[in-house]
């Protein structure tokens, strides 16, 4: 019995869209193609410190797309 590795669920920045990403998916969104996508507490005992863990992630998500899209603009020359 191999352990599933759960989706984490993100909310679109833009249409608002929950969407399931696995660690290796595209951080983007399924309905609008949106790309910041704001990372969702799933587990009821993380609510009293949500607001807070949410800032944290809202900030390595947009990392994560800022670092790629760096990446993207330097293949370009
Ligand atoms: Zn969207």
């Amino acid at each position: 019995m191999d352990p599933q590795p759960e989706p984490v669920y993100y909310i679109c920045g833009d249409c608002g869209m929950e969407i399931p990403l696995k660690p290796n998916d595209v951080i983007q969104c399924r309905e609008c193609g949106y790309r910041i996508l704001y990372k969702k507490r799933t587990r009821r005992t993380c609510i009293f410190n949500s607001s807070l863990a949410v800032e944290k992630y809202v900030n390595l998500v947009i990392g994560m797309i800022v670092i790629s899209l760096h990446h993207d603009a330097q293949c370009c020359y």
